[in-house]
């Protein structure tokens, strides 16, 4: 079989500069090691287990369903997660990984500080130190994930060049890996970046889908019809995708945020409004602005706001097995409310917008047809930006 060489269709690759693709092909060959390796494997179930919180529960949310009165609409819940959300999942792993090629240290990037909470905590219980480049603007805005940040022992990068948010702090995250290549490894925090992160995060994240399509099958005696997901970088996305990409009947639909609106500058929907370009070393879809430069993006969930999105997300779009739907920042807030009062589970808004659209999706189905939505995040971390601006 020809070895996969990172590209998904004509997405993905790997657009470095020469001695950051040394490192690339080492992290490449260390993976691809590892991946079958039993020990590395029993070690990662282990911790799962007994300090991450899996499997996580599949929840029939049938409050919300009966509300709607069409499909009934199930919960995978990833919100029960050790730290909140589903990024442990790649966290823990990428962590193992550094440790496994005899590196001390992670470097990694966060926007609102989710990513950085979860490797903080990855690197705190797997004795690795940790540093995270986070933009000025964002360290102001996100102060309790700093104070997570650090109270998990981390220390914090504040990037100071151009919007001062998560584009530079990606940069400024490989520069300073760049210099320390022997004794860190650089950990990136959804399906992006060059070869072999898209579909080394893939895999790490792909314990959602074998959970949920093993649940479905054991719990609820089906498949569902519909599995849906929000898209940031698409890590969510892709993790519940995988189990259930070669089930043709299984209709598949990525969530992307569209904000305040579908002008420039209003949404972060890249795959319903991005061009292919290269950014940050990969080559996928990209809100550009008139210049052909990444155009500044909003959403009302901060972890959803990044101008690209993972290469795969790029290729099942154009395949057309994955919908890419828009939901924006009204509809995500009623959602939020909606599955706070009927089932007693706050959604980060990230996760809010999958939400949203399975209620938009349930409206229109048979009563016995199945929506699975899976809820990547919980809301504790955004209610009081939520209760400040939007009432309770
Ligand atoms: C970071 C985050 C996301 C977006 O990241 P993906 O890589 O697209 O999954 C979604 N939900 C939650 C709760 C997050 O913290």
């Amino acid at each position: 079989m020809k070895k996969f060489n990172g590209f998904f269709g004509c997405f993905g690759g790997s657009f470095v500069p020469e001695k950051l693709q040394v490192e690339m092909d080492k992290i490449e060959k260390a993976y691809f090691e590892l991946k079958d390796n039993k020990k590395f494997i029993s070690q990662i179930n282990y911790i799962r287990k007994t300090y991450q919180g899996r499997e996580t529960p599949l929840t029939f949310a049938q409050n919300l369903s009966d509300k709607i009165g069409g499909a009934k609409i199930y919960l995978k819940r990833e919100d029960l997660n050790h730290t909140g959300a589903h990024k442990l999942n790649h966290a823990i792993a990428e962590a193992l990984l550094a440790k496994y090629m005899g590196k001390k240290k992670i470097i990694a990037e966060t926007g609102a500080g989710q990513h950085g909470v979860a490797m903080a905590t990855a690197a705190a219980y797997l004795g690795l130190e940790c540093e995270v480049h986070m933009g000025a603007i964002d360290i102001e805005k996100q102060r309790p994930n700093v104070l997570r940040m650090k109270l998990l022992g981390a220390k914090i990068v504040s990037v100071e060049t151009g919007q001062k948010s998560l584009k530079e702090a990606v940069d400024s995250a490989f520069e300073s890996y760049l210099n320390d290549t022997g004794n860190s490894l650089y950990c990136i925090g959804s399906v992006l970046g060059p070869h072999p992160y898209p579909s080394m995060v893939r895999d790490f994240q792909s314990v959602i889908g074998m959970e949920a399509r093993k649940q479905m099958l054991e719990d609820v005696g089906c498949l569902p019809n519909h599995v849906v997901a929000c898209v940031g970088g698409g890590s969510n996305a892709m993790g519940i995708f995988s189990g259930f990409v070669n089930d043709d009947k299984v209709n598949l639909y990525g969530v992307e945020p569209l904000g305040k609106g579908n002008k420039i500058g209003q949404h972060a929907a890249s795959i319903n409004f991005g061009k292919k370009a290269v950014m940050q070393g990969f080559r996928s879809l990209v809100v550009l602005d008139e210049n052909d430069n990444p155009a500044p993006v909003h959403s009302i969930a901060s972890g959803l706001d990044y101008p690209s999105v993972g290469p795969e997300h790029a290729y099942l779009n154009e395949i057309g097995r994955v919908k890419y739907t828009l939901i924006d920042d009204k509809e995500c807030l009623n959602a939020f409310y909606t599955l706070s009062k009927t089932e007693g589970i706050i959604p980060a808004l990230e996760s809010a917008h999958a939400v949203a659209y399975a209620m938009k999706l349930a409206k229109i189905c048979e009563k016995d047809e199945i929506i699975l939505v899976n809820l990547s995040g919980r809301g504790d971390k955004d209610i009081e930006f939520v209760a400040e601006k939007y009432g309770v």
